[in-house]
């Protein structure tokens, strides 16, 4: 079986709704329930061994069913969020992650021999990211706080706009250029991850904030969790021109298992065909290579094709990888090898 180590999941966005319903999220997570994509008995089962576990306050419904005739759709931006509601949310979400780890669920790792030592030991290796930035504020202090609670990646916008930049709205057909970049606050945020080792997240924010934190940014750029634009043209995609930059960065963008971001139609049903998915990772590879692709599943956080369901049958993707004809030492670094790369590099552990 190969080990995956993903880019992006919203397991603790889930864990937090239910846990407001009553429900024991470290349970949930240890035992398992079935519900949505992540717990430990299904990871285990499909060789899911780690990954990007997401800190992210929901704007709620968003109607991202909303769709004209052609199924064509342009959703509004949601509106920006206040920060104390968004901190304590945060707060929650991390001590849900911190619960889950005393419990033997899985190991919080903040640098990549914690990785190594939760692999070796056959748990989750989790890695806290925090997608779109509300929680923090614009003297950074809250950065601070949150790197030495374990923090190690994060996205400055989710589809949002925060005091750090602006993200796309959910749009298809729609080039990702939506509107302006980074803020003052923004650059400043991207100096401070550079300099003490929080990797930066691409996902969902502008083209014009892509090209700011390409310049400023002397890392690999990473794009946990998008797809190639020229395959389907959702807001949420990558141009050939920003799949250039991740490859001349030694950057990395990871599949997203979204459906509405695989389909050439752009439509939100599961019965996608995993060809979708393969035809993806072919595109990406072209124009990334093979050291620059990886896996960012979005589990609990988007409809994912049938045939996958959730993070059991995560080896069928890897299947189907093999089928389309990756062998052992490319699928090694799709499914792992190149998250762990870049990650030790925005670390400091190695050279960019
Ligand atoms: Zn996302």
């Amino acid at each position: 079986m190969q080990a995956v180590f993903d880019g992006h999941n919203d397991v603790l966005f889930r864990l937090w709704t239910n846990a407001a319903k009553g429900a024991d999220p470290v349970a949930e997570f240890v035992e398992g329930t079935g519900q949505g994509h992540i717990d430990m008995p299904r990871a285990r089962k499909g060789g899911l061994a780690g990954g990007l576990c997401a800190i992210y306050i929901t704007s709620g419904d968003i109607g991202d069913d909303d769709r004209d005739d052609s199924g064509h759709y342009a959703i509004p931006l949601s509106a920006p969020l206040e920060r104390a509601p968004s901190l304590d949310i945060a707060l929650d979400m991390a001590s849900i992650a911190f619960r889950i780890e005393r419990a033997g669920g899985w190991k919080i790792c903040r640098n990549g021999a914690d990785i190594d030592a939760a692999q070796a030991q056959g748990k989750f290796a989790a890695v806290l990211h925090m997608e779109g930035c509300e929680p923090i504020d614009a003297d950074l202090a809250a950065l601070d706080v949150f790197y030495a609670a374990g923090l190690r990646s994060l996205g400055p916008v989710w589809s949002r706009n925060t005091i750090f930049g602006h993200g796309v709205p959910f749009a298809f057909p729609s080039s990702p250029d939506t509107g302006p970049g980074l803020t003052e606050a923004g650059k400043r945020l991207i100096r401070e991850c550079n300099r003490i080792g929080i990797a930066i997240d691409l996902a969902h924010i502008t083209e014009k904030g892509f090209w700011d934190v390409a310049r400023l940014s002397d890392k690999p750029l990473i794009v946990s969790h998008s797809n190639a634009h020229a395959l389907t043209p959702i807001s949420r995609n990558l141009t050939d021109k920003q799949l250039a930059a991740v490859r001349e960065s030694n950057g990395l963008v990871g599949l997203n298992f979204a459906v509405t971001m695989l389909r050439e139609d752009g439509a939100k049903r599961a019965d996608t065909p995993l060809s979708d998915m393969v035809r993806h990772i072919d595109y990406m590879v072209e124009h990334v290579g093979i050291d620059g692709v990886a896996l960012g599943s979005d589990f609990d956080g988007a409809t994912i094709p049938a045939e996958i369901g959730d993070a059991a049958s995560l080896q069928k993707l890897v299947a189907a990888l093999r089928n389309a004809g990756y062998g052992d030492a490319d699928l090694a670094k799709i499914c792992r090898d190149n998250w762990l790369r870049v990650l030790r590099s925005a670390w400091h552990e190695t050279a960019a």
